[in-house]
């Protein structure tokens, strides 16, 4: 899952970022609404946190804007305790939740799972498919009965490939969601860990489709 932090304040867009990095998501920061907007608009996330007041454009209006353009992307909403009025702007605008500063990482953590397991899946942390089950709150990883480790990028390849068992992914689409965007990824190395996974949880369940890219099967 990759998400992007749009925080004028390094310290807090910062330690966002390491924070949500611990826990095994993609993240991209970018420090100005303008920035915010370019990769909001062009990349492809699972969920933004958005602060109000930005240099150059605001919150709101990236908000409105990305509404506009018809990207359903889950937006979280940092708002300041004096900006009451502003949360409640920035839910008519399309947010669809928001966090009042300061604020604990635990809470904003739990609102992204929230919203990015959202509309699809239930509260319920676990995903299935067949015999594999990955939790998204304890990230324990079982085939059947037998744990399976697997390294950070392996997990969250995992996850989406599950969030999205089915459906048949580009390698492009792969990287967008699973990596950031300072990451140098080729499609090869989409590959190399589609195999490397394959030897952990066995090779019948992450089919090829040749010339697109890979599925999950249900
Ligand atoms: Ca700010």
């Amino acid at each position: 899952m990759r998400i992007l932090v749009v925080e004028d304040e390094h310290r807090i867009a910062n330690a966002i970022k390491k924070g949500l990095e611990q826990e095994k998501y993609a993240v991209d920061v970018a420090y100005t609404g303008e920035t915010g907007w370019d990769l909001a608009s062009s990349e492809e996330y699972d969920a933004i946190i958005l602060d109000l007041m930005l240099p150059g454009i605001d919150g709101l209006t990236i908000c409105r804007n990305l509404r506009q353009a018809g990207k359903q992307i889950p937006i979280l909403i940092l708002t300041a305790k004096d900006q009451t009025g502003d949360k409640v702007e920035g839910l008519n605008s399309g947010a669809d939740d928001y966090l009042v500063k300061p604020f604990a990482f635990e809470e904003l953590l739990a609102r992204i799972r929230a919203l990015v397991r959202r509309p699809k899946n239930t509260l319920n942390p676990v995903l299935k498919v067949a015999e594999l089950e990955l939790n998204t709150s304890t990230y324990e990883v079982k085939m059947g009965e037998k744990q399976i480790s697997l390294s950070n990028k392996e997990f969250s390849l995992t996850e989406y490939l599950m969030r999205n068992a089915g459906k048949v992914l580009t390698k492009d689409q792969i990287i967008s969601h699973v990596w950031n965007y300072d990451a140098d990824v080729l499609p090869n190395t989409v590959e190399v860990y589609v195999k490397a996974l394959r030897r952990k949880i066995g090779q019948n369940l992450i089919k090829t489709v040749r010339g697109f890219g890979y599925k999950m099967h249900v």
